[in-house]
């Protein structure tokens, strides 16, 4: 087992990496920057060493800076958490050149997947579904139009190296395609430095069904049940479940399959997930594959009672499973509220800034993941989240009627949060009965604000 981890990233995600490391007897040595000095991953690090200002490309992307924090400190292994440097297979290169264990998959098969337009090759070779559309990149409106006419329109135009939501625009027609493919590679471009775009079928009102996987480096793969993340603003989530309301034992063993061999296609070893859309009729497509931790672990944490970062860092230190398929069960219902600091009333302006009161929920079933207390200044530098609020029931309808209990109690002063959002949510009748699409926001929340 490592005797030393450096973690790469910030906030709520690097605490709870710190936190999985102190059970596990490992040291473990914080990094951050200037506008973090005063964060929770600092305070729990064995040592902590500054990176250089807040700009994240001075910081949390510096890779020299970080590899020299990783050998001056003499750590074994980097776990790199979620964005940032997570699916850089540059970065997971350079530490293995270092000799430094990068807790995630290999380079290759980041690569494989960091590519969306090539993943989708290389799913249709393994026998996965994928949504139709270009089977590579687009090479131009020729074959944009051409694929359009043959799939039929709606169709949305996505960026292959896209991510959060963004690079993604839709054409209702032969006249919005060109727009679409101009917005979303200019888009692309700024945001990941590449423009290139690929085309799918656009699919009316679906769910997002996301799968976990875990897989060791001796070649054993299993899942861990779905996650529904349908609830989601502008393409990115903001409630996250588990299980899906809407799947059944079959459907899931069904999908839990693909997943693995989505998973195998790439040799895969380490935690990732695959995502699908579900459409009404019960298809579903592959659309991408995450190769790191994601934000929404936790509800399969809590369904599963697998640790996953641990499983993360045994997996990277060599050691096999040690379960099957067959021994995963599914206990009860979970689900997860991303507390940001935005202000719903204002079309989800960010609000960043000191926190005043910030008294949290707990009891029976009740998680709270974050780095905030009260007087914590919130950094307008990354992202907007406050805290991931968690619950556990025997049923959906205990895990949701905790998680109103829990909105109820949070109390956080200072900045505008969306904890009022979310217990709109969670009252709908309609989320209530299970009955929701990646389009309920808009549908049935957003004229309620
Ligand atoms: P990102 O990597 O930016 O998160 P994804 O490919 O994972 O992009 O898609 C994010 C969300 O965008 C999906 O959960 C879904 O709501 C929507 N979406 C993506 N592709 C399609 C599609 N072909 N049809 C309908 N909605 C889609």
């Amino acid at each position: 087992m490592f005797d030393k981890i450096l973690v790469a990233n910030r906030g709520e995600i690097a605490l709870r990496i710190i936190r999985a490391c102190k059970e596990l007897g490992i040291k473990t040595v914080a990094v951050y920057s200037e506008a973090d000095k005063e964060t929770l991953h600092v305070k729990h690090a064995d040592e902590t060493y500054c990176l250089g200002p807040p700009s994240s490309n001075k910081s949390y992307l510096n890779i020299p800076s970080i590899i020299s924090v990783a050998d001056m400190a003499g750590v074994d292994a980097i776990h790199p958490g979620y964005g940032f440097l997570s699916e850089n297979a540059y970065f997971a290169e350079v530490c293995e050149t270092c000799g430094i264990k990068f807790i995630g998959p290999s380079a290759e098969s980041m690569e494989q997947m960091g590519d969306k337009s090539i993943a989708r090759e290389t799913m249709i070779e393994a026998g996965v579904p994928v949504v139709p559309g270009t089977e590579g990149g687009l090479s131009g409106l020729e074959e944009a139009v051409e694929t359009a006419d043959e799939i039929g329109y709606p169709v949305i135009v996505k960026a292959a190296f896209g991510g959060g939501g963004r690079g993604m625009r839709t054409a209702q027609n032969e006249d919005d395609l060109k727009q679409a493919i101009q917005t979303a590679s200019s888009e692309a471009e700024a945001a990941f430095g590449n423009a290139e775009v690929y085309l799918e079928k656009y699919i009316e009102e679906p769910r997002h069904i996301e799968f976990q996987i875990i897989a060791d480096e001796h070649g054993n793969v299993v899942h861990l049940g779905e996650r529904d993340c349908s609830i989601q603003r502008r393409h990115q989530k903001v409630i996250e479940e588990a299980p899906s309301p809407a799947l059944d034992v079959d459907l899931r063993e069904e999908m839990g399959q693909a997943a693995v061999k989505a998973a195998e296609a790439v040799n895969y070893a380490n935690a990732g997930t695959v995502e699908f859309l579900l459409d009404k009729h019960n298809n579903y497509y592959f659309i991408e594959m995450n190769t790191r931790i994601q934000v929404e672990h936790p509800v399969t944490e809590l369904v599963t009672g697998i640790d996953l970062i641990k499983e993360q860092i045994r997996i990277a230190s060599g050691k096999e499973l040690g379960y099957t398929q067959e021994d995963i069960e599914i206990n009860g219902a979970a689900i997860e509220c991303r507390i940001n600091a935005e202000d719903p009333d204002k079309d989800f302006r960010p609000s960043p800034g000191q926190l005043e009161e910030y008294i949290i929920p707990g009891g029976f079933g009740v998680r709270i993941d974050s780095c905030a207390y009260p007087g914590y200044l919130i950094p307008p530098h990354y992202d907007s989240m406050v805290a991931k609020l968690i619950t556990h029931g025997n049923d959906r309808e205990e895990a949701r009627r905790r998680m109103l209990r829990a909105l109820d109690e949070f109390e956080i002063s200072g900045i505008k949060t969306t904890i009022p959002f979310h217990k709109l949510v969670l009252n709908n009748a309609f989320f209530q009965q299970g009955e929701f699409y990646t389009n309920f926001i808009q549908r049935r929340i957003i004229g309620e604000l």
